[in-house]
């Protein structure tokens, strides 16, 4: 399939509970990765464009805040109902245009879900404290409210899970929202609006603006926007937060990752070569809890690991999400590929050992598609890029080093601070890792430690900007602010005197 023989679908906006053309003259590419291939084209909007969406949700929200929490969460079993439903055909939009396989969209949209199923949750969880009589005749009690207009700007690499990470809680909450998904793979994140009214939504509580830079920076700038839910790159990320904040947003930024995974000597050196396999190369290595650092306490876990991986990646079936025996798609575009496979050349110039090489891998049928095949560098050093930078692909690096102490070390002071793992038997060494790693998830034997929706997902230092992680308790605290009363009524009843109201004898 070559570019010139395609015809072009055009994308469009969702806003005001329907499908809006975009206006803004300006169009971005969205490829097919399996063919390398621009199939779709996406309207970037203009300031007007995402104006007009801002305004439609601020004009709804004091409607949609007044309505009875047990009211709109029947939106989200009704959604809950219909992502169910449309399962295959979501995963069929991530697919085609993030590349990953059926298999994993489908997990990753399962995922969503499970946040939309805990924000059916939110009139337990919104519930505040009381305390009676603080003082003679005052009694004090605490609620959480809805913010106003919330925006979500969300990355390419989880098209259905990162929005429904944070537009479902905000909803269920009382907010309304406006949702800038990534301009790479917006098919599925459109899709979800429509579902989300088709359950029962109000028109304009929900909108979806497309768009680039000039989209986010509106939102980021313009006042009635109350709070920015961010996952994406660092850079990004840290101007966003800056910016935000600036405007007097809240501003919660999940960032950058690089994850690195201790293998003990005494690890079970069969349960870790599974667990790298998955957690370096599932999904190209696009994900921000990819494992793509190793760190071997000793030269044996990581000459094992290598003898143990080499069988493993060689009959890893990489293919495109057509192929139903596939086990590793390809990655977004030919952009991340060139990215990819420029971050494999500097490995080899900075000295490290490439003990097996994805460049130039041949997938017939798809001469042009996005493929990177699975690539491992060992006797890596702390002090290559290949080490320091996130290259977000299927590159798996070892690093070597002498002791515990020392891989203790190195993960806590990477700049990055989403996730990491242990692999031990040592419950002594597992726990003193989860008390001292300086990183915001932790697994032991456990390769990508996600929290579940009702447990909140962040990283530590620069892979999250803000004070509050996403999704479970952490996101209900974002999503709302906090209201303390303090009452006091006048108490005649012990004198005998009756209120007024209390006369006709009803009450
Ligand atoms: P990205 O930062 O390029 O894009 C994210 C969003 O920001 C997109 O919607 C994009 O349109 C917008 N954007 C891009 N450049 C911008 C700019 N200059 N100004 C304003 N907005 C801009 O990220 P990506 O490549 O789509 O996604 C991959 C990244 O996301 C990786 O770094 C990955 O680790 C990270 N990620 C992090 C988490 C997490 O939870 N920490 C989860 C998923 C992905």
């Amino acid at each position: 399939m070559k570019h010139e023989s395609i015809k072009l679908q055009s994308l469009h906006h969702y806003v005001g509970g329907r499908r809006i053309e975009g206006q803004g003259g300006r169009f971005g590419d969205v490829y097919n990765p399996a063919h390398g291939a621009v199939t779709k084209r996406v309207p970037l909007a203009s300031r007007e464009e995402v104006g007009q969406a801002v305004a439609l949700a601020a004009e709804a929200f004091p409607a949609w805040s007044a309505t009875p929490a047990g009211r709109r969460v029947q939106v989200m079993y009704n959604f809950r109902d219909l992502i169910r439903l449309h399962m295959d055909e979501l995963a069929e939009l991530v697919s085609s245009e993030h590349g990953k396989t059926l298999d994993d969209a489908k997990g990753s949209i399962t995922r969503g879900l499970e946040v939309v199923e805990f924000a059916c949750g939110t009139p337990q969880l919104l519930k505040g404290e009381y305390s009676a009589s603080v003082a003679a005749g005052v009694d004090s009690w605490s609620m959480r409210q809805p913010l106003g207009v919330c925006a979500g700007i969300t990355p390419f690499n989880f098209p259905a899970m990162v929005p429904m990470w944070m537009f479902p809680l905000a909803i269920a909450c009382g907010n309304t929202f406006v949702l800038k998904p990534s301009e790479r793979d917006p098919s599925c994140p459109l899709r979800l609006a429509e579902l989300m009214s088709e359950a029962g939504l109000p028109d304009n509580v929900l909108n979806v603006v497309n768009g680039d830079k000039e989209a986010v920076d509106t939102l980021l700038t313009d006042p009635r926007v109350q709070a920015i839910s961010f996952v994406g790159s660092t850079p990004v990320g840290e101007y966003i937060y800056h910016q935000g904040t600036a405007h007097n947003k809240r501003v919660q930024a999940l960032c950058g990752a690089k994850n690195h995974m201790v293998v003990m000597p005494d690890a079970d050196m069969d349960q870790a070569a599974d667990a790298v396999l998955g957690a370096a190369y599932g999904s190209a290595g696009e994900r921000c809890m990819a494992v793509s650092v190793v760190v071997s306490v000793g030269d044996g876990p990581a000459d094992r690991l290598i003898e143990m991986l080499e069988p493993r990646l060689e009959s890893l079936n990489v293919g495109p999400y057509t192929d139903e025996t596939a086990e590793m798609g390809p990655v977004v575009t030919p952009d991340a590929k060139a990215w990819i496979e420029g971050y494999i050349a500097k490995g080899v110039d900075e000295g490290a050992a490439l003990v097996r090489d994805g460049r130039g891998i041949r997938i017939e049928g798809h001469e042009d598609g996005c493929f990177v095949g699975a690539t491992v560098f060992d006797h890596v050093r702390t002090d290559m890029s290949i080490y320091r930078d996130e290259i977000f692909g299927p590159v798996l690096s070892i690093v070597r080093v002498d002791s515990y102490e020392e891989a203790v070390r190195i993960v806590s002071e990477h700049e990055f601070g989403n996730g990491t793992a242990i692999f031990t038997k040592d419950g002594d060494a597992a726990r003193d890792f989860c008390d001292r790693v300086q990183i915001g998830m932790v697994g032991v034997n456990v390769p990508i430690p996600v929290p579940l929706a009702y447990h909140s997902f962040g990283g530590w230092k620069r892979s999250l900007f803000g004070d509050h992680a996403i999704h479970g308790p952490e996101g209900v605290r974002f999503y709302t602010k906090l209201k303390t009363v303090t009452s006091r009524w006048p108490s005649g009843i012990k004198d005998g005197a009756v209120f007024n109201f209390r006369q006709g004898g009803e009450h």
